[in-house]
């Protein structure tokens, strides 16, 4: 088929991968009135009894939302979010401490993935200039003429041709093969060893098994588990474990006695026999960064969002990149009038650097998480932040608020938050510093006080108060 012979006036779009980040970019090619394909390797999820996905639910935050705005999806998708305000630090003896994310009135929300992937779907097919093509896997395609093949449902192949491919196909992208072939293309890919694991709390009574408006989060220092609310009342709680660690847990006794050891509170929560069952339903799931450069092919192809930088997701921040890619490209194609051979190179200047940087921050956040937020010092720095940011709102804003609550450029956060931390370590010094050789002078020269005693301090006291 070759769609580019069409007789509409606008070129032809393919997009590739019919998930979260294709789906939505559907929508804005499908919004500038590009003639617009997706293809999906899956089934149409709408339609499906079991969505494999990655995770159950996820953080939208204010980029992702952003994005969502510019296609008038940010209020359908908002009303079926559940707002955490606070991170909800469980301790080993069970006592719970809040950790706000921002100021009052800020928040992440947690939002089921197969639910925003349908909508978004749905939201891509109401422009009539959209179809969406299920069952359709890209095998390869085609630098010098740009067609691709694909494998459909009933085992034939089809190839297409488009005026712009657009690689939305995920972590393992298939769109990118073909950029691996190019000179000066740059790849790294990393996996980490910890993998994860997805257990469910369910509600008791028909009420949230804990406070619904947090993310809960069991910090182990090698390992730890987080929980998010779902709308149906349960939590999905997620294990992120050593892959050494998964594989001595074998038999049902070994995860409770696991569980006893770090997470006790847990235990009653999700009910014993439905850990012991439900911790071997799914072996534990590999967690890959990946970082490359550039994300454009001449004027024929671009990735977007996993398929060009799959972080780690300890930021929560993978699909509000992936979701600002789209917005991103979206203020290119404006400013460039749509013209391809500039828009593309012009999107590989302006994103990889803040891609690269997210990925970055990830990693950084995949110890945070886990470790730091037990250490007194990094809950002082935490406090310490969060109140110069109130007093001084423009000078010092904390990294997780820069990122999470704003659309500043992420490398410009990360330049920002080294100086803040450079900023605020030599106040601190500098207050230590005072502190320690004020007390130093106090004790070397102590004031010449007179020599009095309470009983006469006292007795003249008196006599001043008895004169006014
Ligand atoms: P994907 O969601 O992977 O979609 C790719 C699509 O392409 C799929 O539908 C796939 O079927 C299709 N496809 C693949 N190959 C082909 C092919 N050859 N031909 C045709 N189609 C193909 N991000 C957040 O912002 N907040 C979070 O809280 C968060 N939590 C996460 C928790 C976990 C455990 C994980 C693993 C990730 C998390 N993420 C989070 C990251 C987020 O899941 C990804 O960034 C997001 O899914 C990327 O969307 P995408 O559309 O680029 O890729």
């Amino acid at each position: 088929t070759n769609f580019s012979k069409s007789t509409s006036k606008k070129k032809v779009v393919a997009v590739v991968g019919g998930g979260l980040v294709g789906a939505l970019n559907a929508c804005y090619f499908a919004k500038r009135g590009f003639q617009v394909e997706v293809f999906e390797s899956r089934e149409d999820i709408r339609q499906a009894k079991i969505v494999k996905g990655r995770s159950i639910n996820l953080a939208l935050s204010h980029r992702g939302r952003q994005a969502l705005k510019q296609v008038g999806m940010e209020d359908t998708i908002v009303s079926k979010g559940i707002p955490m305000h606070s991170r909800m630090i469980h301790s080993l003896n069970g006592t719970q401490s809040p950790i706000p994310y921002g100021k009052k009135g800020q928040y992440i929300l947690s939002v089921d993935r197969a639910n925003l992937n349908k909508e978004l779907l749905s939201a891509a097919e109401t422009y009539s200039n959209t179809k969406l093509n299920f069952a359709y896997k890209l095998l390869n395609w085609s630098t010098e003429t740009g067609a691709m093949t694909f494998l459909r449902a009933d085992g034939a192949k089809e190839e297409i041709q488009a005026d712009l491919i657009v690689g939305c196909d995920g972590a393992f992208s298939a769109i990118r093969k073909q950029f691996l072939r190019q000179s000066r293309f740059n790849f790294s890919q990393t996996y980490i060893p910890h993998g994860y694991l997805e257990l469910t709390m369910p509600p008791i009574n028909g009420e949230f098994a804990m406070k619904p408006n947090y993310l809960h989060i069991w910090p182990r220092n090698t390992f730890m588990m987080i929980a998010l609310p779902n709308l149906d009342k349960t939590f999905t709680c997620t294990l992120f474990m050593p892959f050494d660690e998964f594989e001595n847990v074998t038999t049902g006794d070994q995860v409770i006695e696991f569980f006893q050891k770090y997470f006790p509170d847990a235990i009653p929560l999700i009910g014993a026999d439905a850990l012991k069952r439900d911790y071997f339903r799914l072996p534990a799931q590999a967690m890959v960064s990946v970082k490359c450069s550039p994300y454009h092919l001449s004027d024929k192809c671009v990735l977007m969002g996993d398929a060009a930088h799959a972080v780690v997701p300890f930021y929560g921040q993978g699909m509000n990149a992936g979701f600002e890619d789209c917005l991103v490209f979206n203020e290119i194609m404006d400013q460039l009038n749509e013209d391809f051979s500039a828009v593309l190179p012009e999107y590989t200047r302006v994103r990889v650097p803040d891609d690269h940087a997210i990925a970055d921050l990830a990693m950084y956040n995949y110890v945070e998480m886990r470790s730091h937020v037990n250490s007194k010092w990094f809950l002082f720095r935490k406090y310490i932040d969060n109140f110069l940011h109130i007093i001084m709102p423009r000078t010092i804003i904390p990294l997780y608020t820069m990122v999470t609550f704003t659309r500043t450029r992420y490398h410009e956060a990360v330049k920002r938050w080294h100086w803040q931390d450079k900023v605020i370590n030599q106040g601190l010094l500098c207050v230590a510093a005072s502190v320690v050789g004020g007390s130093y002078l106090l004790v070397r020269y102590p004031p010449n006080m007179p020599n009095i005693s309470i009983e006469q301090l006292w007795t003249r006291l008196q006599a001043l108060k008895s004169r006014f």
